[in-house]
């Protein structure tokens, strides 16, 4: 048997047709075979390689804090350096680098994953409010995990019952959804802008009056940053741009440079909870192992030193304008460098990525919307790159590399 039948035989399939590609090298927006073929990742590994790939000051931090030290005790027990550093580091990004006033977040719990991280937040906003109901959007996605899943859509989660109790789902943008949140409700999780919906952002009037229901029904507001956060959309999180503090934030995905980790983050006295009644309230062994941690700080070091957010906007702007010249595109979608272009159709959609494959370039669809093409490239992605992605783009027939 080759490489492909083991993979199809011996590692565990989610689908009847993985893209099975075989690369065996990665650097900045490439990714390579064993013959040296390259494709250019306009996905980003689905939002996260947001430096690209094999960053070298990842790598570098990566082998600095391997040579120290690995795992040393599960989770919040040891002074670890790299969780310390990390947790400040993040902090500060909604402190010192935002234009938002009234955070009151200074407090991050590290999870190995982003559905943990909302799991964590799930228990956290119960616990602290005392209340039963989780309200989520409609074609939202939180993770794969039960109390995740029981926030998505029926489609996924309807075969895996019983599933977590007490969850409701609001329309986004629709104002008047919002008497769904009441004082039954502990959370509303929140995506800046619908990821796997396939690139459907939150209007600013709209967070306004959301995080004004959630304030007077006493519920709490968190934000899924999973997809949004280090960048994505131009400033460091999404929400700097609605000008409105979560009261719990989450992020995972892009946070480290293509090593595993997740947070959920919240205020001191509300993360408190999860210390008293019972004690251990929230545990975990590898969360925030300290190599993703010391990987994690230095994603988040380049971000804000190397990548400016004022050209992810240009730069997505520019991706935005080469979408629309698709003859088949009807719409384009998007916010800095997360974008979404409408085709008529999944088979013509899905025909149109296999060509982009097969000429050098990676693109795909969306969890939910399975006609529109996702469009994710890292952020330091050139314009000598955008130039070719345009050229594969436009004329899917021309084999560049
Ligand atoms: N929330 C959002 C918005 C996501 O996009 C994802 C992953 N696609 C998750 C949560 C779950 O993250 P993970 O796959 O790391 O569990």
């Amino acid at each position: 048997m080759d490489n492909r039948q083991f993979f199809l035989q011996n590692v565990a399939q989610t689908s009847d047709f993985p893209l099975a590609m075989a690369f065996t090298f990665a650097k900045g927006s490439y990714l390579y075979d064993a013959e040296g073929k390259k494709w250019l990742d306009f996905i980003s590994g689905i939002s996260v390689s947001n430096i690209g790939h094999r960053h070298p000051k990842v790598v570098s931090a990566i082998k600095d804090q391997a040579d120290k030290y690995l795992h040393q005790m599960v989770y919040g027990e040891y002074l670890q350096t790299p969780q310390i550093l990390l947790a400040q580091a993040l902090v500060n990004t909604l402190k010192k680098h935002t234009s938002v006033a009234g955070y009151s977040i200074d407090n991050v719990y590290f999870t190995n994953s982003g559905t943990e991280a909302v799991e964590g937040a799930i228990k956290l906003a119960k616990r602290f409010t005392g209340k039963p109901n989780i309200v989520a959007f409609e074609k939202s996605y939180h993770g794969s995990t039960t109390g995740a899943l029981a926030l998505g859509e029926e489609q996924f989660r309807r075969n895996f019952r019983p599933l977590m109790p007490g969850i409701q789902k609001i329309r986004r943008n629709e104002l008047e959804d919002l008497t769904v949140i009441d004082h039954n409700t502990a959370a509303v999780f929140t995506e800046i802008v619908g990821a796997e919906a396939g690139i459907r952002p939150v209007e600013k009037a709209y967070l306004h009056a959301l995080a004004n229901r959630c304030h007077e029904v006493g519920a709490l507001l968190v934000f899924d940053e999973i997809q949004t956060g280090f960048g994505r959309t131009g400033p460091f999180w999404a929400h700097e741009a609605h000008g409105i503090a979560p009261d719990i934030l989450l992020s995972a995905k892009g946070m480290c440079g293509g090593m595993p980790i997740g947070a959920f983050m919240a205020p001191k006295h509300i993360m408190a909870v999860l210390k008293d009644n019972p004690i251990l309230g929230h545990i975990t062994t590898f969360g925030g192992h300290p190599v993703s941690c010391a990987a994690s700080l230095a994603t988040l070091n380049v971000i804000l030193e190397e990548i400016k957010p004022e050209e992810t906007i240009r730069k997505g702007e520019r991706i935005k304008f080469i979408l629309e010249k698709h003859p088949k595109v009807s719409e384009v979608r998007g916010v800095g460098l997360m974008l979404a272009a409408q085709f008529p159709d999944f088979e013509t959609l899905k025909s149109q990525i296999d060509v982009y494959i097969n000429n050098g370039l990676i693109t795909d669809w969306f969890l939910y919307c399975d006609d529109a093409i996702r469009i994710c490239p890292p952020l330091n992605i050139s314009d000598a790159e955008i130039d070719i992605f345009e050229e594969i783009y436009l004329t899917p027939n021309v084999f560049i590399f």
